[in-house]
Formats: C-alpha cells, sequence, structure tokens
C-alpha cells in the first residue's frame, strides 16, 4: 500500500499518512459499487430514504469523533463541528425534497397530439464526487447525498490535504450494509482523483481552476458529464447609502472567517468615495479585533492555514502588491506559531487592478479595499476579474442593490449581507466565467443534475405510413 504523509496544520508537522488508492484498486471498487447500484437503484427512494435515516442517527452518535477528526485535519474546532451539521440537514432537505423530483412526469405532446408521454428517471450508475480541503466534509456531502438519493452509487474522495475524517465516516456508514455497498470514500492524490474519474459515470469536482480544467479535459475525453465548482475572487459593492455598520460585520465575517479559507470569502471590496475613509477604518478596527485560536482551539476566532502551499500564494500575492505601492493596515504576514502557519486578518488599500492581490484567489484572511465615484464604475470593477462565483451588495435600497447585482457576471449575490450562498444551499445558482460549469448544485437541480431522462412515447392512433395517411 502505497501511503501519503499528513501534515498537522497547527504543528506543521506530519503526524500520520493516508492510503494512496490506485487505479487498479478504484477500478475494482467502482465495479463492485455498480453491482450494488441497481438494487438501490430499483428498491426505490423508501428504502433509500431508510438507509440515509439510519446514516443520519450514525452521523449524531458519532458526531464528536468525526469533528475532532475533521479539527486535525483543518485546525478549527468550532468549525469542524458546525460542519458535522452539514451532511445531516443535507439529508433532511434532500429528503424533503427527493420525492416530487423523483416524480416521472407525464402529458401528451403539442406537437404531435396522438403522442403521449411519460419521463422515467434513469440515474448515473456511479458518481464520482472530488472535493477540497478548506470544507472537507460538508462540500463532499453536497455532492454525494442528493447523488445517493437520486439512485446513484457513490466515491468520494476528499483532497489529500485533510483526510483524516475519512477513518470515522467510513465508521459510520459500515453499520448500513444498504449504504455501505454504494457508498464509499477512498483517499488519495491528483492520481487517485484521475484514477476516480477513469472509474465514474458522472463527476463533481470542487476545487482550483488549474485541476478543474484537468478534470474537464478527462472528462470530455471519457465523454462523462462533470459539474465543476470552482474558485472565485468574491467583490463586494458598498454604496454611499449603505448601512456601514452591518456593511463592516458582514464583509468581516466573510473575508476573515474560516481563515478567508472558502470559495465565497469576500476578496475586494469597492466602496463609495462618499464614506471610503469611514468604511476602510472601521474594517480595520473590525479586523484587529480577531483573534487567532493558535494558543488554545476553543478561543479565538481564526484557524491556522490549513495548507501549506496556501501560505506562499498569500506571500506572494502580498509581497507583489507592496512592491507596487499598496498599503497594509493590519495583519500583512505569515506568522509561524507552534510549526503551524498563521495570517492575521489583512487589510490592503492603494491597490490597482492588475496586482496580483486584485487577480488571483488568495484563499487567505486578506480583503483590499478601493473607493469608486459611480455605480457603473464600481461594476465595472468587481466585473474585471475571470471569475465569476459570487458578490456582496450593500446599498441605501433594494432598487439600489438591485440594480448593482444584476449587472454583476457572477452566479449568486448576497444584499446587505455576505456570502449567503454557504448557508443557502436550497436556490439554485450557477457559477459563471472560471468559477464552474455544469447545473446548480444548489436547488432542485442538485439532485435532478444526476437524473437522466428516459422518455416512454406512446402512439395512441395508428401508426403512420411511409405511404402517407
Ligand atoms: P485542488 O484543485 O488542488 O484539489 C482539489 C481536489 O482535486 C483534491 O482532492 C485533489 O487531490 C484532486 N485532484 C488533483 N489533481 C487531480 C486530477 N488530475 N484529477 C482529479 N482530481 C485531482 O484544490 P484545493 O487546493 O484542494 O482547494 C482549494 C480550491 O477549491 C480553491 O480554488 C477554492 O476556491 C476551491 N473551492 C471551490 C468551491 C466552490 O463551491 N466553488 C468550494 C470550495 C473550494
Amino acid at each position: 500500500m502505497k501511503t501519503i504523509p499528513a501534515r498537522n496544520p497547527r504543528t506543521g508537522r506530519i503526524d500520520g499518512e493516508i492510503e494512496n488508492w490506485t487505479p487498479a484498486g478504484i477500478g475494482g471498487l467502482a465495479n463492485e459499487l455498480r453491482r450494488a447500484q441497481t438494487a438501490w437503484q430499483d428498491n426505490g427512494l423508501s428504502c433509500r430514504r431508510g438507509a440515509l435515516l439510519d446514516w443520519r442517527d450514525e452521523l449524531h452518535r458519532r458526531s464528536e469523533a468525526i469533528a475532532e477528526a475533521l479539527t486535525a485535519d483543518t485546525g478549527r474546532r468550532q468549525i469542524s463541528r458546525l460542519e458535522v451539521q452539514k451532511p445531516i440537514n443535507l439529508i433532511d432537505y434532500w429528503l424533503q425534497q427527493a420525492p416530487a423530483l423523483l416524480e416521472g412526469e407525464a402529458g401528451r405532446s403539442s406537437m404531435a397530439p396522438s403522442v403521449d408521454w411519460r419521463h422515467v428517471h434513469a440515474p448515473y450508475p456511479l458518481v464520482g464526487v472530488i472535493s477540497p480541503w478548506n470544507f472537507p466534509l460538508a462540500l463532499a456531502s453536497l455532492d454525494a447525498i442528493p447523488a445517493l438519493l437520486a439512485g446513484c452509487a457513490v466515491i468520494v474522495k476528499p483532497s489529500e490535504v485533510t483526510s483524516r475524517f475519512v477513518r470515522p465516516l467510513t465508521e459510520s456508514v459500515a453499520s448500513i450494509p444498504e449504504l455501505r455497498a454504494v457508498f464509499r470514500f477512498i483517499t488519495g492524490d491528483g492520481s487517485a482523483g484521475a484514477g476516480l474519474v477513469d472509474a465514474v459515470d458522472a463527476v463533481c469536482f470542487t476545487g482550483s481552476v488549474a485541476t478543474g480544467r484537468k478534470v474537464a479535459v478527462h472528462a470530455a475525453q471519457k465523454f462523462i458529464p462533470a459539474f465543476l465548482e470552482l474558485g472565485g475572487k468574491d467583490p463586494a459593492i458598498v454604496t454611499a447609502d449603505a448601512d456601514l455598520e452591518n456593511a463592516v460585520r458582514a464583509i468581516a465575517r466573510s473575508a476573515f472567517g474560516a481563515t478567508g479559507q472558502a470559495c465565497q470569502s469576500l476578496e475586494r471590496a469597492y466602496v463609495a468615495r462618499e464614506v471610503y475613509d469611514e468604511f476602510l477604518a472601521a474594517l480595520v478596527e473590525c479586523a484587529r479585533s480577531i483573534r487567532l485560536n493558535d494558543a488554545d482551539l476553543d478561543a479565538g476566532e481564526i484557524g491556522p492555514l490549513i495548507f501549506a502551499g496556501q501560505a506562499a500564494t498569500i506571500r506572494r500575492h502580498l509581497d507583489d502588491a507592496l512592491a507596487r505601492g499598496a498599503r497594509v493596515h493590519c495583519g500583512g504576514k505569515i506568522e509561524n506559531h507552534g510549526g503551524g502557519d498563521w495570517c492575521r486578518p489583512t487589510v490592503v488599500s492603494e491597490v490597482s487592478q492588475d496586482m496580483l492581490i486584485m487577480r488571483e484567489e488568495t484563499f487567505g484572511p486578506v480583503i483590499t479595499v478601493s473607493p469608486f465615484d459611480s455605480a457603473s464604475e464600481a461594476v465595472a470593477l468587481a466585473n474585471e476579474s475571470e471569475y465569476g462565483l459570487s458578490a456582496a451588495v450593500f446599498a441605501g435600497s433594494q432598487a439600489e442593490a438591485e440594480a448593482i447585482a444584476a449587472r454583476l457576471e457572477v452566479g449568486g449575490v448576497s444584499i446587505n449581507d455576505a456570502s449567503l450562498t454557504a448557508a443557502v444551499n436550497d436556490v439554485e445558482k450557477n457559477s459563471f466565467r472560471l468559477s464552474g460549469m455544469g447545473g446548480s448544485r444548489m436547488g432542485p437541480s442538485g439532485m435532478s443534475r444526476f437524473l437522466r431522462k428516459r422518455a416512454l412515447l406512446h402512439q395512441t392512433a395508428p401508426a403512420a405510413s411511409i405511404h402517407g395517411g
């Protein structure tokens, strides 16, 4: 068995190892799950519902063990405890939605009025879910749970950076034989990810644009659908009439929460010149009040940088910005505490749109603040990006906010708050530009994207003759 070292983000030390699954091993597992998937599909929703409810109970029962493994993976405990609630909430949500979504529709064709039709759903037999290190369990659950309820078998491969939680998760499924037959977690690096793409009928990928491109090409060669949820460089727009206190509160939570390691973390703020100084001062004050939880896992607001490579990216962006005249008001350094990499909330001003910190995803607790003179200028600056994940607008009225939001080239806009897409998983949204591709994983399409429609077409009149009539 080949293994990969596991690094502890709080100490920087290698204190474990994970198995690196081989393509042959993944292929064998895929065959096993495919065989079991037929019964999973044929036994119907009530059987799948029973298995998912049993799993929900197991997740409750084992929540502390799973949260502790996630804490070891990510170096943060509070968020890890919340993360265990995500699959539980998603099971509840999808169990409510599934009956209507799985109901095959029927009707009469308007183009051939003697033909009655009925849809029979054909789920993709085996779905692969590849997830990143920032929310290892939550992001895998967003895809895996609706796929399972749709009738698919599912193999999840989390990031090699955060795979300790796989053990308690696997244990939570082990006592439910019908679920274990169709739902497995594997571990490994990019080679295991590629092996998984080779073995499945559809792939859900969450991660960076660079890897997303590789997965898209690979899936195209395999002729399977790829649902891609990739990076972002989310902007916030704050107009002169906005409630500034509310804007600062929301923007700070979004930019610095989870140490900025969320795809929908705000990384750029554009603020009306009239209120720019006041906003900047308040945001810096708020940023300075945020504490690291380096000394005590249960105290402070933000944890370490999970992935060592991310510290290098943050440093590169800050160095580039400083060399080109930007001003750092607080934070701004990678600090070593107890062997781990930490970054205090960082506010940067006097930036230009061509700096790395404005163009590339930083994925740390870092936000830039720039002034604008008109709503059109704000929209143009916000849209000057290769990404199109989400955005936030703070304005004096709903009409003003919506007029701005409607012109932003992104798939989700939080109004008078930020990063609402992290909590609102029941509303469809697409990722624009390089931020993703494929049907929404939120809302009804989160399940229906796994269901191919087979149309049964009943001719109720005599079949047409080749001779006409
Ligand atoms: P990453 O792209 O480095 O890795 C993601 C996953 O892909 C890992 O499991 C990795 O092992 C696997 N992988 C690597 N090479 C592969 C290959 N050739 N084929 C198949 N799989 C392969 O991403 P990361 O650094 O783990 O995560 C951070 C990124 O994820 C950020 O860009 C962030 O914005 C993005 N993200 C997006 C969303 C979203 O919903 N849009 C949510 C969270 C994170």
